[in-house]
């Protein structure tokens, strides 16, 4: 949740789950209705505007602005519902700043699912899902989003390969070399459903690379000589991804 309200028009974006609609009356969560009231100073008449990744953005009315909750209803549709490029990024976890970072950044950058992967090398243990999603709404809500990116619960790398859509293109960052440039494999990906995966601070183990390259899904991809840190890789494949073969070009 961002930025100041205006009488005018929200500038506050926020993500809901209900449906949206002419008149359609949203009553928002708890945190959302501490922060209008007691952050924002919100009352009746002032305005927000509200998405779901379903029915577009909506400008909506604060018509009960209350300690019990807080009810903002629809009043005129700002956008329409469009969606983001279909790009998933599988990426080992790595210590919290960085994971925080990462999904936010990630989100920004209009990734569709965030699958958390544990590789032999990983060294975080779990992954708080509920701040992940925490992060992927803040993102979603700052950075003009119509939708929140899917979340899936933290898997194992074998796991990661055996489910793994063998439709979907699986670009490898594989800092080990011997691979396509992310340019080059983004081309080639253009107009597919795809995938990035990127390792741990470990990187990932010999064993772990034989197995991705042995699949016919899997493109290994390099993002130069020098050796980025596993948020910087995620990130850097995914700008690249979106300039070339997503919403940016
Ligand atoms: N094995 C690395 C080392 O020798 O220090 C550490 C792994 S790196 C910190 C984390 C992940 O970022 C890698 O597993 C890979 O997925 C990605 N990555 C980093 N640099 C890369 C590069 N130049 N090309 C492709 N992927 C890269």
């Amino acid at each position: 949740m961002s930025e100041e309200l205006t009488e005018a028009g929200g500038k506050t974006r926020l993500y809901v789950t209900g449906d949206l609609g002419d008149g359609a009356g949203v009553a928002l969560d708890e945190g959302q209705t501490h922060y209008l009231l007691h952050v924002l100073r919100a009352k009746a008449g002032n305005f927000v505007s509200l998405f779901n990744g379903r029915d577009g953005e909506w400008l909506a009315e604060i018509t009960e602005a209350a300690k019990r909750g807080v009810t903002a209803t629809c009043r005129q549709q700002i956008a329409g519902q469009h969606g983001t490029p279909d790009i998933w990024l599988a990426f080992a976890p790595v210590k919290k700043t960085p994971s925080d970072y990462l999904v936010q950044k990630a989100v920004e950058l209009g990734v569709s699912v965030l699958q958390p992967v544990f590789t032999r090398r990983t060294i975080v243990a779990r992954i708080n899902e509920e701040r992940m999603a925490a992060n992927a709404v803040e993102a979603a809500e700052q950075s003009g989003r119509l939708d929140v990116p899917e979340i899936r619960a933290g898997i194992s790398f074998d796991k990661l390969l055996a489910f793994w859509p063998t439709e979907r293109r699986l670009l490898f960052c594989d800092e080990g070399g011997n691979a396509k440039a992310m340019t080059e494999a983004a081309r080639e990906s253009r107009g597919g459903p795809t995938g990035i995966l990127t390792g741990p601070e470990g990187g990932f183990d010999p064993a772990e690379r034989a197995a991705l390259r042995a699949l016919p899904f899997v493109m290994p991809v390099s993002l130069g000589s020098r050796i980025l840190r596993a948020d910087t890789a995620a990130l850097a494949a995914l700008a690249i991804w979106q300039s070339i073969a997503g919403d940016w070009s």
